[in-house]
């Protein structure tokens, strides 16, 4: 069983300094990213949402709600540093003759050829990066454009003027998915996102299942004994499976799909040990009739 909560976009009006919400040609990286698609308000066609014209400066601000310990968002994000990098490169792609800056804490470029994307979007796309930290965005009404005030490295504060600024908002947990795990017994590390050994990311968050009553579920007895009677552990090891799922959905949502969930571990163990299905024999009544439909079904 795979659970994959998946996450929110932080709400970029907590910080205040950037404008979104107050100023129109401030925008979310997830909104950046419907203008972007072929499938979006514009087909594609870079326009701003205010009012359709096409943006010549765009400025990306990164870790909007990412890193951010004045805000309880201490953690990296992940994705953001490569989403950013991924849509400048598309906006040069489209709109050649605009110019595109990424205003950055540092470049986080994790995963397999991901700094070789990064270095290609400098080379290949003209994509500009700019080393800051952002003190605000101010809207110019005169021209209908936003300048960026930002300390440099070299400590200045500079300014700079843009057509549109897309905020690359920070991932946060599914504020639903506390009470998920909960039920679940799924352990959540400080931010709200599931716990990881740290020396086996992929490792399962949960081994155990609580047996439910037996006596209430004969089908859960054939299938456990389908299980003990498996030969090889390929057979065993997905009745198993079968078996704790099973077990597992007994006792959030009751019986009514057992006997679907039974079917499919029969039908697993037919196919990969046929002779395990011998285990019908010693099985209660209605349960035995279950199994015999079905190997009579499968002959
Ligand atoms: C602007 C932007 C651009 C990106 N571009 C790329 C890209 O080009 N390539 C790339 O590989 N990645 C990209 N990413 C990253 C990518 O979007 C994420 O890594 C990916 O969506 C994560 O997938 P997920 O299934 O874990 O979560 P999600 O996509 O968030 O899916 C989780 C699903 O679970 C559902 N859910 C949550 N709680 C419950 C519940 N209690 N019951 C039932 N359903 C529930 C949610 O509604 C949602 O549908 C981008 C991210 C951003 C922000």
């Amino acid at each position: 069983m795979i659970l994959a909560g998946g996450f929110e976009p932080f709400d970029a009006r907590i910080k205040g300094e950037y404008g979104y919400g107050r100023w129109p040609n401030v925008i979310t990286s997830l909104e950046y990213e419907r203008i972007l698609s072929a499938a979006g308000p514009f087909q594609g066609h870079i326009q701003r949402i205010s009012d359709g014209k096409n943006p010549r400066r765009i400025a990306w601000i990164q870790c909007v709600g990412s890193r951010d310990s004045h805000i309880g968002q201490e953690y990296c994000s992940a994705v953001c540093c490569m989403s950013a990098t991924k849509q400048a490169m598309i906006t040069r792609e489209h709109a050649p003759e605009s110019s595109t800056t990424i205003f950055y804490i540092d470049i986080r470029a994790h995963g397999k050829g991901f700094d070789r994307f990064y270095e290609r979007s400098i080379s290949e796309n003209n994509v500009r990066y700019v080393r800051s930290m952002i003190s605000r965005v101010i809207p110019n009404p005169e021209n209908d454009t936003l300048s960026i005030s930002y300390a440099a490295p070299d400590h200045h504060v500079r300014e700079e003027t843009y057509d549109l600024v897309v905020l690359s908002v920070g991932l946060c947990p599914h504020p639903s998915f506390v009470q998920l795990a909960k039920r679940l017994g799924i352990r959540l590390n400080a931010h709200g996102f599931c716990a990881s050994d740290p020396l086996d990311l992929v490792a399962t968050g949960r081994l155990d299942f609580e047996a439910p009553d037996e006596g209430r579920f004969p089908c859960l007895r054939l299938a456990r004994e389908a299980v003990a009677a498996g030969g090889t552990a390929m057979a065993s090891c997905n009745a198993a499976n079968e078996v704790a799922v099973a077990e597992f959905l007994a006792q959030t949502i009751r019986f009514t799909d057992i006997p679907v969930i039974l079917e499919k571990t029969l039908e697993q163990v037919a196919v990969l040990e046929p002779q395990s299905l011998s285990v019908v024999e010693t099985a209660d009544v209605e349960a035995r009739h279950t199994a015999r439909a079905i190997i009579e079904r499968m002959k």
